[in-house]
């Protein structure tokens, strides 16, 4: 049976990240270095240390990395409390697309892979980034790659266009998706590789505009041209990189999950007090039905999706794979948490749609999230297949 109960230690823990988060974070939210792309490395930087001096850095690191191990089901509670201000896991080093590149190579990464390009990382001292996307090729369908490496007998040449890669100007660790012919390092197939960021064939065309702000050094488009690895640069082995991308696809969806729901939460809280103490037609707000309504749906949808997430991350904690069930948690936590944050604009009026409050970024931000990791089309297109597929009963 599940048990819902939660350790003191994780609580204790949790209370310690949201005091830091209320107490240091949020007052950063009107900091002018976070910018239209997210926060810049400066304002990064400074937030880092304000986590490492309170001893709470990367704490969803293994132990054997210096962090506190939490299961999944801890990490659902402890990111969470990290993302009540959507600076929190940046702060923490706990913001994507860090939290899920340490975990892949903390799980596939040689060591002195994992010395030059994890430690690094998990010291806040370096950011990584995860180049899958590109125009015209892999996007919902990485079947459709078309970034190549070529081996020549000696190195490897990789050439290819990416897209929407986050936190790609100024980031040290890169793992890139590329297609290999077979060679002499194993069978054809699209392989990750590990490089430096400073590399000359890794050219930022630039940044782009999008209506999200809270990854770091916003979302780039980035040229591979003529970018050489020697063979030690391959990141597992060659042809693998799906088998790879699956590793970090569950758990990564998941924290995803997490922080989005601290975020809507808080979202939500400020919707509470504005309805308490806003007056219209001659009473508080939250006392006209209508408004009271949008309140307690979110209430019902928030604690929905908490418990949705523990389930998943209960499935993950069992030895179990989790891609069926992180699929369905993911569809279904990111269009709920839009609803709300929706919701949330709407109680607040014409003030829901402006920065006054961190309600309408907080808006943005979740509708973004609703296409990354997989759009809800995709999932729902793989949650059909799997349900055609397996005969009842499925679980
Ligand atoms: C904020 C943000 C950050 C990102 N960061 C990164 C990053 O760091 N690295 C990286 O590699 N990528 C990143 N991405 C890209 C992300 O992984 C892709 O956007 C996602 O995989 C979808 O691919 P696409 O954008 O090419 O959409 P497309 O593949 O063009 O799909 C467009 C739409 O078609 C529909 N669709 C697709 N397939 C199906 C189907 N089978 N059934 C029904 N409908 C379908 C969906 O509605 C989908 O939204 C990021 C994206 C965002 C928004």
């Amino acid at each position: 049976m599940i048990d819902f109960s939660i350790p003191a230690e994780v609580a204790a823990l949790r209370d310690e990240i949201r005091a830091f988060v209320v107490e240091e974070i949020v007052p950063y939210e009107t900091d002018p270095r976070l910018t239209q792309h997210g926060p810049n490395d400066d304002l990064r930087a400074e937030l880092v240390e304000r986590a490492r001096n309170r001893g709470l850095l990367t704490f969803q690191a293994d132990r054997r990395f210096g962090g506190r191990g939490p299961s999944h089901v801890d990490q659902a509670v402890l990111f969470e409390a990290a993302g009540w201000s959507t600076l929190g896991p940046v702060a923490l080093n706990c913001a994507a697309p860090d939290e899920g590149n340490m975990f892949l190579l903390s799980k596939i990464a040689n060591e002195a892979q994992a010395e030059s390009f994890l430690v690094p990382v998990i010291d806040g001292h370096q950011r990584s980034v995860f180049a899958m996307t590109e125009p015209g090729g892999a996007g919902s369908d990485p079947g459709q790659l078309a970034t190549q490496a070529v081996f020549d007998g000696t190195e490897y040449t990789v050439n290819g266009r990416k897209w929407l890669i986050t936190g790609a100007p100024g980031a040290k660790t890169w793992i890139i998706m590329a297609d290999v012919q077979s060679n002499s390092h194993g069978p054809a197939g699209p392989t990750l590789f590990l490089c430096d960021g400073g590399e000359p064939g890794i050219v930022i065309e630039r940044v782009m505009d999008t209506m999200d702000r809270n990854y770091v050094e916003g979302h780039g488009v980035v040229r591979f041209d003529g970018l050489r690895l020697p063979p030690t640069a391959v990141l597992g082995e060659v042809g693998q990189a799906f088998r790879y991308a699956q590793l970090r696809l569950a758990p990564a969806r998941l924290t995803h999950c997490m922080r989005w729901l601290g975020a809507a939460a808080r979202a939500q809280s400020i919707a509470i007090e504005y309805a308490r103490t806003r007056t219209a037609f001659g009473k508080p707000l939250g006392e006209h039905e209508g408004v009271g309504f949008m309140l307690a749906d979110n209430e019902i949808a928030l604690q929905q999706c908490r418990l949705a997430i523990w389930w998943a991350c209960w499935q993950l904690d069992q030895g179990a794979k989790g891609r069926h069930e992180s699929s369905m948690v993911k569809a279904m936590v990111a269009e709920e948490l839009f609803r709300v944050a929706d919701r949330c604009v709407q109680v607040l009026g014409g003030i829901g749609i402006s920065d006054e409050t961190p309600i309408g970024m907080i808006f943005r931000d979740i509708r973004a999230f609703r296409l990354y990791d997989g759009p809800t089309e995709v999932h729902k297109y793989a949650i059909s297949r799997q349900v055609l597929r397996v005969p009842e009963p499925r679980s």
